[in-house]
């Protein structure tokens, strides 16, 4: 019984224990139409709850990239806007959340990951 109970709190959280690691936490849950999955800058991932297995991975490949480009500096964002800073030494791009749409293959921190992982997830 209390084997039980251990192995489902995960599934009771909505963490995908799989696909999560020790220090970025994957959470399911029912996300808006036609993503799959988004990183926050809390260092954690939601993916969409209904994705097949092999999705599911794809997208949290992709957003543990994400969480990368995070904790290298390269990307961070709040709730006005989207910096990008792709080199120690160069300068900050400020992206507006208001002109851009958040995963649009062409914004360069997703152009950069595309380019490396070769898999699409949205
Ligand atoms: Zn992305």
């Amino acid at each position: 019984m209390a084997f039980t109970m251990r192995s489902n709190i995960p599934k009771l959280l909505g963490i995908n224990a799989e696909l999560s690691t020790y220090s970025v936490p994957v959470f399911e849950k029912d996300l808006p139409n036609g993503i799959w999955g988004a990183a926050n800058i809390d260092r954690t991932i939601v993916i969409e709850k209904d994705l097949k297995p092999k999705d599911k991975k794809s997208a949290v490949e992709h957003e543990m990239m994400h969480i990368m480009q995070f904790k290298n500096g390269s990307v961070r964002y709040d709730n006005k806007n989207v910096y990008y800073k792709p080199n120690k030494g160069s300068a900050t791009e400020i992206f507006p959340l208001t002109s851009i749409r958040p995963g649009n293959h062409k914004l360069p921190w997703e152009k950069s990951i595309y380019d490396k992982t070769k898999t699409y997830a949205k």
